[in-house]
């Protein structure tokens, strides 16, 4: 074998993958970025203040800054929940992605452009990526470790890590449209390009939200759900006519599945390790994937350091157990309020409610923001718990 061995190989080039080559290439490590290239991420691009500190994104890649959030309730209830000093960054996957992806190029890390076919070992006992550029020519690259993020039903997974086939999904499908200088929804209100509005309605997902979420020049329209049968299009059809948006010029419609539950086992025991939508890592409830599947780039870069300086298999298994440790509870309380509030119009008209007190404003836009449940008011917790409870039980109307 007289070809190079990397010291990893990063399949998917989305924002888990840029964000661990761009690690490893930092840390002197030699790792190349494999990255299918020519399709943009169906995203509706809300990033939290913590994502924009942590991974280093410049002002420039932020397109719209949103100080508010309208929650909309089956009977058009609106509750609005200003951001009080903060903002939700909004970015275009078409350019972010590949900004990151530049990022870690001119960080020392290789940039390929082809299709992943499969992992084979090669007498050694080394791991070779198989892939096919753009003119279905077939590539081999030799590396210590494959990091897996090549995002939702990644091939990766499939191939090499078991539980990969059991993820459950929520098929995501939203409309870029050019956002309008005056767009009145069908009750007559303006269209506000600092503000998101979030759809709680069980004739536009019967089991997700839909969204309308601007963009400076364009917004992004969409919704989700995991029922087969249920027409999403239809769904963002109506979205746009309630918001003023129907004929607003279409740019793009596109989807693509979101993960619903980290996978169990993120590694083969081996020599690979996966990460973000590849990993099954999105937060349930809310869908949000971007800022978990960086941190998730980050741990594997990290155990893929400390693989190549041992050799032992094991530290593969960090990126799970650290992600889990910081981020698990967050995900068990956002896939238990999901499969309760947002199982009928009833609770749904109950959960919009709820988003009135100031106490819950300020803990969903705290942890959202910093990806922290806060403890600092424990007083206010009691209150929401107990809240919670009276609409849990029936006790309290919407
Ligand atoms: C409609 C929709 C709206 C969403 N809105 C939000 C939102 O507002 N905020 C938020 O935080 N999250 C949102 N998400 C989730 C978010 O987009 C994902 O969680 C996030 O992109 C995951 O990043 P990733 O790097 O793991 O995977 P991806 O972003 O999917 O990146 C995977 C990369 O792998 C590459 N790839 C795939 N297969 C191969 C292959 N065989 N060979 C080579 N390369 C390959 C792809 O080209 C891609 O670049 C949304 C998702 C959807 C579908």
């Amino acid at each position: 074998m007289t070809d190079a061995t990397y010291d990893a190989i990063v399949v998917g080039g989305g924002p888990a993958g840029a964000t661990a080559a761009a690690d490893l290439a930092r840390s002197g490590h030699s790792v190349v970025l494999l990255d299918r290239d020519g399709r943009i991420k169906p995203c509706g691009g809300a990033i939290p203040p913590r994502l924009v500190r942590d991974f280093d994104i410049p002002d420039s890649q932020i397109v719209a800054r949103i100080r508010s959030a309208r929650m909309v309730s089956p009977r058009d209830v609106q509750v609005d929940m200003p951001i009080d000093g903060g903002f939700v960054g909004m970015v275009d996957r078409e350019h972010f992605d590949e900004w990151l992806r530049a990022r870690a190029a001119q960080l020392g890390a290789e940039r390929r452009t082809g299709s992943f076919e499969r992992v084979e070992h090669d007498a050694d006992g080394v791991a070779a990526v198989v892939f096919r550029d753009r003119d279905g020519a077939a590539h081999r690259v030799r590396a210590r470790v494959v990091v897996g993020a090549d995002g939702a039903r990644s091939t990766v997974a499939r191939q090499c890590v078991k539980g990969a086939d059991r993820v459950p999904y929520v098929f995501a499908y939203h409309e870029i449209v050019s956002a309008p200088a005056h767009a009145r929804d069908v009750l007559g209100r303006l269209f506000e390009p600092g503000r998101c509005d979030i759809f709680y309605q069980g004739r536009l997902s019967p089991d997700f939200y839909g969204w309308v979420f601007p963009h400076g020049d364009t917004v992004s329209v969409g919704s989700g759900s995991a029922k087969k049968g249920f027409s999403i299009r239809g769904s963002v059809t109506a979205l746009r006519a309630a918001s003023g948006l129907a004929d607003a010029p279409t740019i793009r419609r596109e989807g693509a599945p979101i993960p619903m539950k980290p996978m169990r086992r993120w590694d083969n025991g081996r020599d690979v390790v996966l990460a973000g939508d590849a990993a099954g890592v999105v937060a349930p409830a809310s869908g949000e994937g971007i800022y978990y599947a960086m941190e998730c780039g980050r741990l594997a870069a990290q155990a893929v350091e400390k693989f190549v300086a041992t050799g032992d298999a094991r530290v593969l298994r960090e990126p799970r157990r650290r992600f889990m440790k910081a981020h698990g509870t967050v995900f068990l309380v956002l896939g238990v309020m999901q499969w309760f509030w947002y199982g009928t119009d009833k609770r749904r008209e109950s959960f919009v409610a709820l988003c009135r007190d100031p106490d819950i404003q300020k803990m969903t836009w705290d942890s959202y923001m910093n990806k922290k449940i806060t403890r600092k008011k424990p007083a206010a917790q009691v209150k929401i718990f107990f809240k919670d409870l009276a609409h849990l039980c029936g006790f309290a109307t919407p």
